[in-house]
Order: structure tokens, then sequence, then C-alpha cells
């Protein structure tokens, strides 16, 4: 395959792990330029070094700072634009899960933490990123969501609500922008085995989670955890020139889990 992303400038929140992080790795292996954003410096100094493995020329530019603060989010904008240039394709990605628990245990402050990082921190990326884009005249944008953003999970009001609110923008973001050469998309992961999913499994059993982890794949059509790269290849995608016509919806990446009784 040619280099989908040379000379291109690629954003990435939450690039110190799982999805942002595999995504990050298949974009540098096809040229790309990139912008990685994490609260986690640590992590971030992680995700640079496995670049500089898969692509030794790679420029990188590494930001700390939290999706959750409008100024951080501002700032992490103008850092890319005053480095590179432009932006030619935005991973607003960065997310947490918050603690599980049914409805009515759900704490308020909970609530409000996975609100402010899974949803504030997606419109704050889209609002300060769109702006570049349509001076610019082009770019790819892709938020992600969850299956928790399409349909029930249950114990997580908090992330139900953030992710069902990040579909609702990519769809009104998207039918704004597209007359501007702008697309819009979200994913919707299922179970994908990352650093977040493994604290969700130990949530559910501590000492046995592992265990839980099999029986928790069992009723999905393919019997397994989706796997970090498989994302970053449908996100190298979206924010490829390839995806120019896919706009304002949400493609599903759960091995067929959503679609089935
Ligand atoms: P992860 O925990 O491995 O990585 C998330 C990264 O985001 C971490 O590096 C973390 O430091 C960073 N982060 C968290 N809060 C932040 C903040 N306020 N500001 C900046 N960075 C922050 O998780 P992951 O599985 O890679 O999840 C990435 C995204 O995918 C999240 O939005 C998550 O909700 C979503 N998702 C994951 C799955 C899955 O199965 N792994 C399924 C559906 C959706």
């Amino acid at each position: 395959m040619s280099n989908r992303f040379d000379e291109k400038v690629i954003l990435i929140t939450g690039a110190g792990s799982g999805l942002g992080q595999a995504s990050a790795l298949q974009a540098a292996k096809e040229g790309a330029k990139l912008s990685l954003v994490d609260l986690n410096a640590a992590s971030l100094e992680e995700t640079k070094n496995k670049v500089l493995e898969v692509a030794p020329n790679a420029e990188v530019l590494l930001i700390t700072a939290n999706v959750a603060d409008e100024k951080a989010v501002e700032n992490y904008v103008n850092e890319t634009v005053e480095k590179f240039g432009k932006i030619d394709g935005f991973f607003n990605n960065a997310g947490i899960e918050g603690k599980q628990d049914l409805t009515e245990n759900f704490g308020i402050e909970e609530f409000q933490k996975v609100v402010n990082v899974n949803l504030n921190g997606v419109f704050y990326g889209l609002k300060y990123v769109l702006k570049v884009m349509k001076e610019q005249g082009f770019g790819s944008i892709v938020n992600t969501a969850s299956v928790g953003g399409i349909r029930g999970v249950g114990n997580q009001s908090g992330y139900a609500a953030s992710k069902h609110g990040v579909v609702g923008l990519t769809r009104n973001s998207g039918i704004e922008y597209g007359q501007y050469g702008i697309n819009i998309n979200a994913i919707a992961p299922g179970a994908i085995m990352t650093p977040m999913v493994e604290g969700s499994l130990k949530q559910m059993d501590p000492d046995n989670w592992e265990e839980v982890g099999k029986q928790f794949v069992e009723p999905n059509p393919m019997k397994r955890f989706g796997k970090p790269e498989e994302v970053g290849y449908l996100v190298a995608f979206l924010l490829s020139d390839q995806s120019s016509f896919i706009n304002a919806t949400v493609i599903p990446i759960d091995g067929g889990q959503s679609y089935k009784y």
C-alpha cells in the first residue's frame, strides 16, 4: 500500500495508550507527522519510542494536556498548527470508563467526571480543530464513541450518556462541515483489549479477571476481544483521503456483536 499519510499531519488525543497509540503507529508507518496528546507524559514518551521503532524519520510532537480543560485543548490545537502549519486528520479519542454502578448509585461527581472527559473533551476538540480545518478547506475527524454510545450496556450511566453524546456531536458537526471539504465520523468499538478494558474486567472481579474476560467474549460472534491495531486500521482509513465521501456516520468495530440477539 502507498503511504496514505506522506506530508500529512495527524493529531491524536489519548495517544499514550490503547487505541490512540495503535492509531499513531499505523499513521506513522504510512508517513504521518504526528501531534500526540495525553494526560500522561510518560505514556506519551512510550508511544513516541514505539513510533520511532516503526518510522525512524517520523516527526513527533508530544503535548501533555487534559482534554477536559478547554484552554488546554485550544493550546494543543495551536501548538500543532504552530509546529506543522495544518491539521489533516484528527483522532478525537481520549476517554475514561468511570466506576461501574447501577444508575441509582452512580455518583454525581463520577457522572460529571466521565462526561467532562468523554463528551466535553470531544466537543472542545471539535470546536478548535474545526476552526482550523474550515479555514484550510480540508480535513478528516474521527471521534471515539463506543458500542455503549449506540446501545445500552448497563452500569455505565456516565459512559453511556457521554458516548451517546459523541454520536450526536458527530452527526451534528458532520452535516455542518461537509460543505467545507471536511468529513467527520465516529467509531463505536466493542471490547478491544487495552488497559481500559483490563481495568474494566478488574472492576468486575479483581482476582479472576482473565476468566471473566473469557466469559465476557463468549457471546461475541468472533469469540474474542478486538485488537488495538484492528482499530488502528479503521481509524487510518477514516483519516485518509480514501474515506472522503463517508461523513456523519458511526462505524461499529465489534466483531458483529451489536447486531446479535
Ligand atoms: P486506554 O485507557 O488504554 O487509553 C486512553 C488514554 O487516554 C490514556 O493514555 C489516558 O492517559 C488518556 N486520557 C484519559 N483521560 C484523559 C484526559 N482527560 N486528557 C487527555 N488524555 C486522557 O483506553 P482505550 O481503550 O485506548 O480507549 C480509548 C478510547 O476508546 C476511549 O474514548 C474509550 O472510551 C474508547 N473505547 C474503548 C473501548 C475498548 O474496548 N478499549 C471500547 C469502546 C470505546
